[in-house]
């Protein structure tokens, strides 16, 4: 039996990335998928690629805005009969140093994960909580542990993340849902491949490891916080990173 046989995974921000990523894996073991993004479009290619309406359907849905994120774990009961594991991963950057970056700047990261995280992580316990069972992953960053430069608006709001899960898993561990954190370190994708060579190789330095992390690297750690294979894991922060900043 494949490990989440007879599931159903709601995934924010899944049309590329570390989202897609997760939800290719979840489909791989068994798992039937809403994938919601800004992108409609790219959300339904994605949808495409997993198999279509049986395995995953698409949704237009920004974080930000409540009653989208109620939509969206709503298709997930009406099409699939239940909602079992959400995946918070949508996410930008709006880099610059605090002499540079605007208030706006600062708004919108936060917004976007700090608010987009809550408003999915309290929509899918109140539903999660009836049926006494429910896996909440949320994807904050190394950037949330250790503060990085040209980041204090995306610093604050992944270690934001971090308090948020671990309040969330206290208050919901007695209704059987699991709300946990993971940190990727550097991970090829669209968002770290727009950053210059000279910082990319200065993280490259940092890293134990010696290489960049692949999407399919952070999308098995999710498998694992989102299926029974973590059951007695509740409010832990997993670093997927290389061993950069152990
Ligand atoms: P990505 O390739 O840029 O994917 C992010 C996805 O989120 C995009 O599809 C984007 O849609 C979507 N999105 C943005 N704003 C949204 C909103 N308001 N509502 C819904 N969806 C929205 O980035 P990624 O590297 O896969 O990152 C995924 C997550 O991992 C993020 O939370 C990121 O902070 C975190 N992370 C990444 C790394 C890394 O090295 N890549 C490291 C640590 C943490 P559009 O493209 O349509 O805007």
């Amino acid at each position: 039996m494949a490990l989440l046989d007879g599931k159903t995974a709601v995934i924010t921000g899944a049309a590329q990335g570390i989202g897609f990523a997760i939800a290719e894996m979840f489909a791989h073991e068994g798992a039937r998928l809403v994938l919601g993004d800004l992108d409609l479009g790219a959300a339904q290619a994605a949808a495409d690629k997993l198999g279509g309406a049986n395995t995953a359907v698409a949704v237009r849905c920004d974080v930000t805005n409540s009653s989208e994120v109620d939509t969206l774990l709503a298709t997930a009961v009406e099409t699939f009969g239940s909602l079992d594991i959400l995946v918070n991963n949508a996410g930008i950057t709006r880099d610059a140093t605090m002499r540079t970056m605007t208030e706006e700047e600062f708004d919108q990261v936060i917004d976007v994960h700090l608010k987009g995280t809550w408003n999915g992580t309290r929509k899918a316990s109140a539903i999660m909580r009836e049926h006494k069972r429910g896996a909440i992953v949320n994807i904050s960053s190394l950037s949330g542990k250790v503060g990085m430069v040209g980041q204090t608006n995306y610093s604050a709001a992944k270690a934001g993340i971090v308090g948020l899960s671990k309040a969330a898993a206290k208050e919901m561990a007695h209704h059987g849902v699991r709300v946990n954190a993971i940190q990727p370190g550097l991970i090829r994708s669209a968002m770290t491949e727009a950053m210059p060579q000279k910082a990319w190789d200065q993280k490259m330095n940092e890293i134990p490891m010696q290489r960049a992390g692949e999407v399919a690297e952070v999308a098995s750690v999710a498998l694992f916080l989102a299926s029974d294979l973590s059951s007695y894991m509740t409010g832990t922060v997993l670093e997927v990173t290389g061993g950069r900043f152990m």
